[in-house]
């Protein structure tokens, strides 16, 4: 019987997680296993950047200057609280065609919480972001990455597409401009290898406060788009990828 066999497959696979895969089936971006998430296309010259932990009126306001400079359009994951204390910064996003997305309400690490709580975080910042900007927002990327299958079936429920990335900048170690940069350019040389666009994992802000600096990510940035101009390379936001 199919559902014998299914049943036995899903049995496997659970003694696999115990054994130790768990961790990294939650945590590692790229993981399907616990439910379809969107990362990027087959066209590698597409990019999105993506900007988790804003809005911070440390770096947002510089970031979105050195994005209109270059004519470039990114995706931002937003925490409601903090679109909350800053919704005039929350707006400008909005208003300058980028596309904004959901980062729960206050950062929670939503694989170790009880349903009721993710589903609250959710509806919460949706309902923030949604009130500041009038407009419905369609994507949400899970806090440290963090998902379980209620966590993505919450989202569902809630019209969100959950997003991963498939390029990391580390930009919350003190690296440096170069040092972001270099990790950026890496992953998206392998992506490029594959034949897969890029999805960059960046932040305009961190989560435990409003006003933590991210200078060295606006200005890597700014290079990595001083250096594709003129390329094959297109950015987009990850509403491109659906
Ligand atoms: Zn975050």
């Amino acid at each position: 019987m199919p559902g014998t066999i299914a049943g036995a497959a899903a049995g496997v696979a659970a003694l696999g997680l115990v054994a130790g895969g768990f961790a990294y089936a939650s945590l590692w971006p790229t993981s399907q296993i616990f439910g379809r998430t969107l990362i990027a296309g087959r066209d590698s010259g597409q990019i999105a950047l993506t900007f988790d932990d804003g809005p911070n009126d440390a770096a947002t306001p510089q970031l979105l200057e050195a994005l209109a400079r270059h004519g470039v359009r990114a995706t931002f994951f937003e925490m409601g609280s903090f679109a909350r204390q800053r919704p005039e910064i929350a707006r400008e996003v909005v208003a300058a065609g980028h596309l904004l997305g959901n980062h729960t309400m206050s950062h929670p690490r939503l694989s170790i919480e009880p349903a009721a709580r993710v589903l609250q975080e959710l509806r919460d910042c949706n309902a923030v972001l949604e009130d500041i900007t009038g407009a419905a927002v369609r994507y949400f990327r899970p806090p440290f990455g963090a998902r379980r299958p209620y966590v993505l079936r919450a989202a569902r429920e809630l019209g969100l597409t959950p997003v991963m990335w498939n390029v990391t900048g580390y930009d919350w170690d003190p690296i440096g401009v170069e040092g972001i940069l270099t990790n950026l350019e890496r992953g998206i040389a392998r992506n490029r290898g594959r034949g897969r666009g890029s999805n960059l994992l960046l932040h305009d802000g961190g989560h435990r406060g409003m006003g933590v600096t991210r200078m060295d990510t606006v200005r890597a940035v700014d290079r990595l788009l001083t250096e594709q101009a003129g390329t094959v390379t297109r950015f987009v936001t990850v509403d491109a990828w659906k």
